[in-house]
């Protein structure tokens, strides 16, 4: 059963984390209009036992929704598997991105046009390329990344970071996720772009009981949520960069900055360069 809400951006959020919490595949946003002023956004719910729970689940999602500002009203529609699979393939078109990569889905058949080829099979993880935090740091690591680097990619999610460094010729890449999920499709897509020789993806994070032990590395990418980012500054993530290496700091808003400016500070990082899409920011950092 197909789901959708025609919404006013602003309200795309809450209204995909609501039907994210209902609908085990995952929830697709489209922009209806140039502007993004308006949004469409859609999940497909299992017809089975679960339906009727999960759509009165629903309904009192969007009452609650609404207390805080008006909220239109779902349509449903019933699409067979044939077409569920169809449009959540629409939903992942190839993407070219920097100057040298092309992010396609794995089933994608498209001419990669000469650029470097990141496949990817998207799954329940984060990290399709479509996001302007993945995009940015898929930019700046295509720019800054010299080849025969080693590298760490900080909550890999599906992988694609990891992939694009191996690509650009980083000698070792190692692709870090505590979700096990994530994990597991990051290995499969590490697998099926046939770099496994260079990327070796492991569930865990940066090392509580501190840095001690870690391998310095060229670059280290991590596009995180804004306060684990500075609490991993804080337990001295820094020093898993080598001298001459780069930290790569995505996930963040505009409104992120100053604190996330401070911690970095106090852990002798000089700032090199900002990107910033909408409110989301990217920051390339180096030890002073
Ligand atoms: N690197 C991908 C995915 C980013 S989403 C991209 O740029 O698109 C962030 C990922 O980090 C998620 O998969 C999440 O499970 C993982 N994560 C969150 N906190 C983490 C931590 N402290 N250490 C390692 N991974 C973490």
């Amino acid at each position: 059963m197909e789901v959708s809400l025609r919404l006013r951006a602003e309200l795309a959020e809450p209204a995909a984390e609501l039907l994210g919490r209902l609908a085990a595949n995952g929830v697709a946003i489209e922009g209806l209009d140039d502007q993004g002023q308006a949004v469409l956004v859609r999940a497909w719910l299992p017809v089975d036992g679960s339906l009727a729970s999960r759509q009165a689940e629903l309904e009192e999602g969007l009452w609650h929704l609404g207390q805080i500002q008006p909220f239109p009203s779902p349509s449903f529609r019933s699409v067979d598997e044939q077409d569920w699979a169809e449009i959540w393939k629409r939903e992942y078109q190839p993407l070219p991105i920097g100057r040298r990569l092309m992010v396609l889905p794995s089933w994608s058949t498209a001419d990669p046009r000469g650029r470097l080829v990141v496949q990817l099979e998207p799954g329940m993880a984060f990290g399709t390329g479509a996001h302007p935090t993945t995009r940015h740091c898929l930019e700046l690591i295509e720019e800054t990344l010299r080849p025969g680097e080693r590298v760490v990619d900080l909550g890999c999610g599906s992988g694609i970071l990891s992939i694009a460094a191996a690509r650009l010729g980083a000698r070792r890449v190692l692709a870090l996720d505590t979700d096990p999920r994530a994990v597991e499709l990051a290995l499969l897509n590490v697998r099926r772009n046939r770099v496994a020789k260079q990327v070796k993806v492991t569930l865990g994070s940066f090392p509580a009981d501190g840095p001690s032990r870690i391998e310095p590395v060229e670059l280290l990418v991590a596009n995180l949520r804004s306060d684990t980012l500075i609490e991993l500054l804080q337990a001295g993530l820094a020093a898993w960069v080598a001298p001459t290496g780069r930290l790569l700091l995505s996930g963040l808003l505009d409104t992120d900055l100053p604190n996330l400016r401070t911690a970095a500070e106090k852990a002798s990082l000089q700032e090199l360069q900002v990107r910033a899409t909408d409110d989301w920011r990217t920051v390339l950092f180096q030890p002073a």
